[in-house]
């Protein structure tokens, strides 16, 4: 099939990749000149596992392509998604001014019967919008469908070539047999397209994000809990999770969620309920819990610092708002450096990935270490911000070394209480004692 994807970020990027994977030829489409030249000369511009491969044989075999011609690209695609942002506005809303400002201008340009696919996450109601902008200019017919993307940044190829399900609101006939055979390839291990109408497609997104930002949330006030208690939310995490009808996952506490979905869409949905003059209570507290757990490992370094960091020296290991990533959009690292240069404090920074989106937003105010040993070394203390495998088995001998003091703060929970006591280390983690075994 002729596809068309516009928009070219993680989502637009993954999604026409893993279609042009499964034999459609694809024209992604981006205002981006310089995005649109680095994939066009075989240069990635997203970090993702497994998509360089995919990206390599596909845009080799001619089967991917780039253009910032949204003229060619729309002639092009039978099926056209929008993969376009849709970032919080100043009242918190989805700002909807990508995708409506895209389908004002696609109508005018089809050349024949078209299937616009809405992929970006974005408030009921939407698909409407989006058919009447495009009415106003269309000069042949189509029809728009909502089909919100599910993908983990991280996993996103995984999670888009094997997905748990797919979503698709639309009340075309021919929308639904096309959507049907594309998505095929993707569900042969038997996992369900679940069909419905757009605004319940549009809502399932808000409403599965926004759950599982309550359920982390949630986790974090247990954690926060059992450290007032004396128990232990590593034992809570896995004696909870080991019920059938709660399941292990999501259940991890840490320093709050963060990245460019959860924060955004957990905002959005508040603000259609308000609209809708829905109280939607849960998800106030979610977000004011958030704020206060992205920062909360403050509390920790200043009980033991003091509130003045004038002359401690930080090492930062993860900066990306989760592993395998290098989107830093919304991450707690950041609102952590920030607490940290404003008591006065020195930070060196280490991620596998994420360095130079950190860069651009503090500049020279950080120090940026080539691996993880630099960054702690002459340090006062280690602080763990994000779970990346290569901090789970260190050498804690050699760190020792390298470190001023042997003190970790980790948002987290990466390490073993038990390990962290033989090693003799001082450490604070979440939900769980702190321990200080220095000798
Ligand atoms: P992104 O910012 O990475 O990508 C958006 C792309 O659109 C950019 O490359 C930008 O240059 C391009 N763009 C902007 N205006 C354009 C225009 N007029 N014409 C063509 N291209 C234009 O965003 P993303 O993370 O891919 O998210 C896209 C949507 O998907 C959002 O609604 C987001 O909420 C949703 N979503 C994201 C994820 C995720 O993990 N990132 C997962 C599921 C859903």
């Amino acid at each position: 099939m002729k596809i068309t994807v516009i928009g070219t970020g993680y989502v637009g990027l993954v999604s026409g990749t893993c279609f042009a994977e499964t034999g459609n030829d694809v024209v992604c489409v981006d205002i981006d000149q310089n995005k649109v030249n680095k994939l066009t000369g075989g240069e990635l511009t997203i970090f993702e596992p497994g998509l360089e491969v995919l990206f390599e044989r596909n845009t080799k075999e001619g089967r991917l392509r780039f253009t910032t011609d949204l003229q060619m690209a729309v002639e092009h695609g039978k099926i056209i998604f929008l993969a376009l942002p849709t970032p919080p506005g100043e009242d918190g809303s989805a700002d909807l001014s990508y995708v409506l400002g895209v389908a004002k201008q696609i109508g005018p340009m089809f050349n024949e019967y078209k299937v616009i696919v809405d992929k970006s996450t974005v408030p009921v109601g939407t698909a409407e919008k989006v058919e009447e902008a495009i009415r106003q200019g269309a000069s042949y017919g189509y029809d728009v469908v909502s089909n919100p993307e599910f993908l983990r940044e991280g996993v996103a190829v995984e999670d888009f070539m094997k997905p748990d399900r797919v979503v698709i609101g639309t009340s075309s006939e021919v929308a639904r047999e096309w959507m049907k055979k594309l998505y095929a390839p993707f569900v042969r291990q038997g996992n369900p397209i679940i069909f419905m109408d757009e605004k319940s497609a549009e809502l399932t997104k808000y409403a599965a994000n926004s759950y599982l930002a309550t359920r982390i949330t949630f986790m974090n006030e247990i954690a926060n809990l059992c450290e007032k208690l004396g128990a232990d939310v590593d034992n809570v995490r896995k004696g909870m999770g080991s019920d059938k009808r709660i399941g292990p996952r999501f259940l991890f506490p840490g320093v709050g969620y963060g990245g460019s979905c959860f924060p955004k869409d957990v905002q959005a949905l508040a603000k259609s309920a308000a609209d809708a003059s829905y109280d939607f209570r849960i998800l106030q507290s979610v977000m004011e819990i958030n704020e206060k757990q992205k920062i909360i490992i403050m509390d920790k370094i200043k009980a033991f610092f003091g509130d003045n960091l004038s002359s401690i020296r930080f090492a930062v290991w993860g900066l990306a708002f989760k592993p395998n990533t290098d989107d830093v959009r919304e991450a707690p690292a950041l609102y952590i450096i920030r607490e940290l240069l404003q008591a006065g404090a020195s930070v060196a920074a280490f991620d596998p990935e994420a360095m130079d989106n950190v860069m651009k937003i503090f500049g020279e105010k950080i120090e940026y270490a080539a691996n993880p040993y630099e960054a702690i070394t002459n340090a006062d203390a280690l602080i763990i911000v994000t779970e990346w495998g290569e901090f789970r088995t260190p050498d804690f001998d050699r760190m020792g070394q390298l470190i001023n003091n042997k003190v970790i703060f980790d948002g987290r929970n990466v390490y073993d209480l038990e390990l962290m006591r033989e090693n003799a280390w001082f450490y604070a983690s979440i939900g769980r004692q702190t321990l200080d075994a220095r000798k």
